[in-house]
């Protein structure tokens, strides 16, 4: 456990520093944060730099810089996902071992996008063609979990995504399974993050399952959409928050959760208000207007 301490909740906000953060990566966070600090948890911030590919140079710290700006404050020292490529080789080694690798030759062309994994590869590599990425074989039975803002959910993720990818073709860790491998090793003991996540999920479950790793709690929060005719919401939510003034958007974000923050002359006394009042259970499941005011 790195940076957790004995806390009975550890949450955390995980961004990857593929550019700037944004409202709804500031929803995540200002979900994230209250949910711990609510509950006198611990929250950690993790740098998902495991693409190098699509890592933005600069943006890990340009991310940290807007996050103090905002007046978050992390506990124990930031982890990037960079320093971990022991770890979630241990991890893939403990899957070779227990039987549930298999090298897949398939190229992205002869996979058919948006439909499970045939299992091509399932049974052995086919004549004369060299294992690509390592999948996981799943399985029939349904993984259930409960969302606490979205409810019981279960996946099959035969039907879902089929055997699904943890080491990809250009030999970099898969985010499934990096992150179910940091969430454990940081100790998290509960994931508050985006809805465009919540079919990550069950995949994530398998895993933690297969590891032998403890089971984090979820909690997905809605979804900031672009829908058209919301032109101030639309421009808003793809503005980097390096743009915006942390007092009125930490007061949109909490609008956005369900909350009705007072006008408010600092972003501290915002952040005390936030803290004393907030409550999970007004979060909306689904994202409502952005609505900007002092
Ligand atoms: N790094 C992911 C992202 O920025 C979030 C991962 C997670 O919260 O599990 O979308």
């Amino acid at each position: 456990m790195a940076g957790a301490g004995a806390a009975a909740y550890v949450g955390r906000f995980a961004p990857s520093p593929t550019g700037d953060l944004h409202f709804g990566s500031l929803i995540a966070a200002v979900g994230s944060y209250l949910e711990a600090r609510s509950r006198n948890g611990h929250w950690l911030v993790r740098i998902e730099d495991l693409d190098p590919p699509r890592t933005v140079p600069g943006a890990a710290e340009a991310q940290l810089a807007e996050l103090r700006r905002f007046g978050f404050q992390w506990d124990g020292e930031v982890l990037y996902q960079n320093t971990r490529s022991a770890a979630y080789a241990q991890a893939l080694a403990q899957l070779e071992e227990a039987g549930w690798l298999f090298p897949c030759a398939c190229t992205r062309s002869e996979l058919r996008p948006g439909e499970p994994y045939a299992g091509t590869c399932r049974q052995g590599l086919p004549p004369g063609r060299e294992g690509r990425a390592l999948r996981v074989r799943v399985h029939n039975t349904p993984v259930t979990f409960d969302d606490r803002l979205q409810g019981p959910q279960t996946e099959t993720l035969s039907q879902s995504c089929g055997d699904f990818v943890v080491r990809r073709a250009d030999g970099l860790t898969a985010y499934q399974l990096a992150v179910v491998v940091d969430d454990a090793f940081q100790g998290v003991t509960d994931v508050v993050r985006g809805s465009d996540l919540l079919d990550s999920t069950a995949r994530q479950r398998y895993l933690q399952s297969l590891l032998g790793l403890p089971k984090t709690g979820y909690l997905h929060l809605p979804l900031v959409k672009d829908p058209e005719g919301r032109k101030l919401g639309k421009r808003y939510a793809s503005d980097p928050l390096s743009q915006q003034e942390p007092r009125g958007a930490l007061g949109a974000a909490l609008r956005f959760l369900g909350h009705a923050p007072p006008p408010h002359k600092t972003l501290a006394q915002r952040w005390q208000w936030a803290q004393k009042n907030w409550r999970s259970e007004r979060i909306p499941r689904q994202g409502g207007d952005i609505v900007i005011a002092h």
